[in-house]
């Protein structure tokens, strides 16, 4: 399986390609826009990574350009950019997931392997497990069908969660994840943001699971 990593940055796309050659990936890399198109231009790819925030020209107008030209390949943006209008922009454009940086490179890797799986359907934008559900495109959040009204906050807490069911996410890992990239806070506000949720989820919050001196689980169904 060979997968583009459209990423200016040295340090992180070595970081890439470092993780995705040790999990049996071939990298292809390209550090600006017109790379990206050139290395398209052959085919043969099966998956790109694509960063937005590229030297020459804007990630979105690549993904752009490559779905009015008909590739079809599963495309992942990567960006320091976590703002909802971009997020729900790129998936119109197109692409198959959404990951702010900065990420764990884990969580990358499974959405990488979860998009390479044969294909049935549309891009995955609802999260499910049990009763609870998670609508990453409306960002609604409900438990059987009754809505729960979730701040930014819980929603990405949850979203985290609801990723990774059945592993246990540490403190750390749930702030890194659900948390913006230089914001003060302690792993406290972790137990106080799962509390919260447990709250909002009622019953269904029995899936979630507090790991003693460790972090979280979302028990899997
Ligand atoms: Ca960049």
């Amino acid at each position: 399986m060979r997968i583009l990593v459209v990423e200016d940055e040295d340090r992180i796309a070595s970081f890439l390609k470092k993780g995705l050659s040790a999990s049996g990936y071939a990298v292809v890399r390209a550090a600006t826009g017109a790379e990206a198109l050139e290395a398209t231009e052959d085919g043969g790819l099966d998956l790109a990574i694509l960063d937005l925030g590229l030297p020459d020209e804007d990630g979105l107008s690549i993904l752009e350009r490559w779905r009015t030209g008909g590739l079809e390949m599963p495309v992942i943006i990567l960006t320091a950019r976590d703002g909802i209008d971009d997020r729900v922009q790129g998936l119109n454009l197109g692409a198959d997931d959404y990951l702010p940086k900065p990420f764990a490179f884990d969580e990358l890797l499974a959405r990488v392997r979860a998009r390479l799986r044969p294909r049935n359907g549309g891009p995955t934008t609802v999260l499910q497990v049990g009763r609870i559900r998670l609508d990453l495109l409306t960002r609604r959040a409900t438990v059987d069908d009754r809505s729960i009204d979730l701040t930014t906050r819980e929603f990405a807490l949850l979203e985290c969660l609801l990723r990774h069911p059945g592993r246990v996410m540490s403190r750390d890992q749930l702030l890194d994840q659900a948390w913006p990239f230089g914001v003060a806070v302690t792993l406290n506000a972790v137990d106080a943001y799962v509390h919260y949720l447990r709250e909002k989820l009622g019953p269904a919050a029995d899936r979630i699971e507090t790991v003693r001196g460790v972090g979280y689980r979302m028990r899997a169904p």
